[in-house]
């Protein structure tokens, strides 16, 4: 089969044959992938910023945010079948730790992952396991593979979030590209909340209107002031950071009120943190890490019911270093999607 490959850091992937992967566990799955999403952490790793904090010896194969068709299913599945649609939660579990019985599958003890600690969906097929899946019914894979991770992401930094507004809560969504497209629709469902949306590209500021943000700022023009300005000299009760850069960062700590809660989704920088203005304003900072099972099973069905759409730009497999390219360079519009 056709599969996109990391065979050197900081180079593109290379299109290549390998073996299709066969099932080795009784609860194996194998998924003919019919979309995969490109997602900001293949950037990442082709850097080679994971390469200390996974075990991983290249060439193996990226992707991440996997959905698709069950090809074949191991001797101890009984809830799949051949020929089902389904979207892969992005890690496969044991479901026998600790983590796994209080349902936070991110936190697994043995956890394996597909695309970044093991060979992953940009191919024509991929394994995992029956615990991982989400029956997709009447929605296609390729218009929800990103669900698999910016939106499983989205959804869990929304929900805590939620937890932390009430009615008229200022909510800002710092960075508006595949996560924040989705995070702005889920804001709008989940909450009553007071939605800000912020980038520096004029584009993505102009989606965020369309994706359900109340308001947009400019984050070129000094995006503090412009959020004391919209909440009265009070800041956000929230802030979600979809960025995470050493300025979002500090601007994120900088926009909330008292009592305010920073949430920090994107990575890359340093959160510098004055331990007196912690104390005198009570903030909190939370970190947020993709999702549970649970917390797909119900983006799914919000995106049944039409609450949820993902922006997608759909290519073939051997467009991905081009897509890889473009979300760099922060020019793909929603989540780049490519079809094995
Ligand atoms: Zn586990």
């Amino acid at each position: 089969m056709k599969a996109a490959r990391l065979f050197t850091y900081d180079k593109p992937l290379k299109l290549v044959d390998v073996e299709t992967p066969r099932l080795k566990n009784p609860a194996d799955v194998i998924v003919r992938v019919t979309g995969a999403g490109v997602c900001h952490t293949d950037l990442h790793i082709v850097e080679g910023v994971w390469k200390e904090k996974v075990q991983v010896s290249l060439p193996y194969t990226l992707g991440h945010e996997n959905a698709g068709i069950v090809e074949e299913v191991g001797s101890a599945v009984t809830s799949f079948k051949k020929g089902e649609k389904v979207i892969l939660h992005p890690v496969i579990t044991d479901g026998l730790c600790r983590a796994c019985r209080i349902g936070e599958d991110m936190h697994c003890e043995n956890l394996v992952f597909p695309g970044i600690t093991a060979d992953g969906g940009f191919a024509q097929f991929i394994r995992t396991s029956d615990r991982s899946l989400v029956r997709l019914n009447e929605l296609e894979p390729a218009d929800v593979a990103p669900l698999a991770d910016a939106g499983l992401t989205a959804i869990r930094a929304v929900k805590k979030a939620a937890s932390r507004t009430t009615s008229g809560s200022n909510v800002v969504v710092l960075g508006v590209g595949g996560l924040g497209h989705i995070a702005l629709q889920l804001l709008r469902c989940m909450t009553n909340a007071s939605i800000t949306a912020a980038d520096v590209v004029e584009s993505k500021l102009r989606l965020a209107e369309k994706m359900g943000a109340h308001r947009v700022i400019d984050a070129r023009r000094d995006p503090v002031k412009q959020v004391m300005e919209i909440t009265k000299n009070q800041g956000a009760e929230v802030v979600i950071d979809l960025v995470g850069n050493d300025q979002t960062l500090a601007n994120g700590v900088k926009m909330l009120r008292k009592g305010g809660s920073l949430i920090i989704v994107g990575y890359g920088g340093t959160a510098n943190l004055k331990a007196i203005d912690m104390i005198f304003s009570e903030f909190s900072v939370l970190g947020s890490l993709v999702g549970n099972w649970d917390e797909l099973h119900e983006l799914i069905e919000l995106t049944r019911q039409g609450k949820v759409r993902v922006i997608t730009r759909k290519g073939k497999l051997d467009e991905v270093n081009d897509m890889l390219d473009q979300l760099k360079k922060g020019t793909l519009e929603g989540r780049g999607v490519v079809i094995p």
